[in-house]
């Protein structure tokens, strides 16, 4: 069987971001998603209406009955909603040492909607950096975490957090013609990547981007090549985004 990447996410009905992003991006990188899920979203590709969240026993029910049957490697986490939930999180990935484990810190939809408090999250999310192999905020979520507005200094922070790795994303900075991605491995800037900045918003383009990672990483690439895959698959799956409706944000076309 595939290695299997174990997602912590939520599910969005107009199936741009969250789980089906997962696995989508997770298959195409030729591993297999299994699904944990944190949420259940109201929205589409305009707008976040709500949410309810998977309860800590539901969640840990879930992630529990795959453990024992499914090749899990890596773990990959993106919304999840609640305190209790990042603390369940937490008892999961310390029971499981050995698996790879890669946190994508979603505080908020990219339409600007909200997927929990945001300042709670925030803090909550420090418990989760020990055991993360990588760590992939944007510049909005690298501050939110860290209380810092400087990308070095909020990087050395949260490497200080007690994460191995981390890959700042450049979408939100302003930089109109381009956007540049920087990986941090263990203190040491690795790697700076720039892409063409593409027209438009994406739906789901972190979460797509964090889980080819994981996919790669559960087949055993070392951080810089899974990171370098996923970012040359994730400019394609960008191009050939569609969008629903006029003002709505892209759906990236996966496949
Ligand atoms: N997870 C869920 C369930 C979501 O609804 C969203 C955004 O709407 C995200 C994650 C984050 O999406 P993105 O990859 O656009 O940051």
């Amino acid at each position: 069987m595939r290695p299997t990447v174990l997602c912590f996410s939520g599910l969005d009905p107009s199936g741009g971001a969250g789980l089906q992003a997962d696995i989508e991006a997770i298959g195409q990188s030729g591993a297999h998603a299994a699904i944990a899920c944190t949420a259940l979203t109201i929205q589409n590709s305009q707008q976040v209406f709500g949410f309810q969240a998977t309860s800590k026993q539901l969640l840990l029910a879930q992630a529990n009955a795959v453990v024992i049957d499914l090749p899990i490697r890596c773990v990959k986490s993106g919304m999840l909603g609640t305190t209790e939930n990042i603390v369940a999180l937490a008892e999961f990935l310390a029971e499981h040492p050995y698996y790879l484990y890669v946190l994508d810190p979603v505080l908020v939809a990219n339409s600007g909607g909200s997927l929990g408090d945001q300042a709670t999250l925030a803090k909550a999310f420090q418990q989760l950096m020990p055991f993360a192999t990588l760590v992939t905020p944007n510049t909005v979520e690298l501050y939110a975490l860290t209380g810092e507005h400087d990308i070095e200094l909020a990087t050395k922070k949260l490497l200080e957090m007690g994460a191995k790795a981390v890959l700042v994303k450049g979408g939100h900075e302003d930089t109109p013609e381009y956007i540049r991605n920087a990986l941090y491995i263990q203190g040491e800037l690795i790697s700076e990547t720039t892409c063409t900045r593409l027209e438009g918003e994406y739906h789901g383009s972190g979460c797509s981007l964090a889980s080819y990672i994981a996919g790669r990483l559960a087949q055993g690439d070392n951080i810089q090549q899974a990171v370098n895959h996923a970012e040359t698959w994730l400019f394609g799956v960008l191009q050939h985004a569609e969008s629903p409706v006029p003002n709505g944000q892209k759906i990236p076309k996966r496949f």
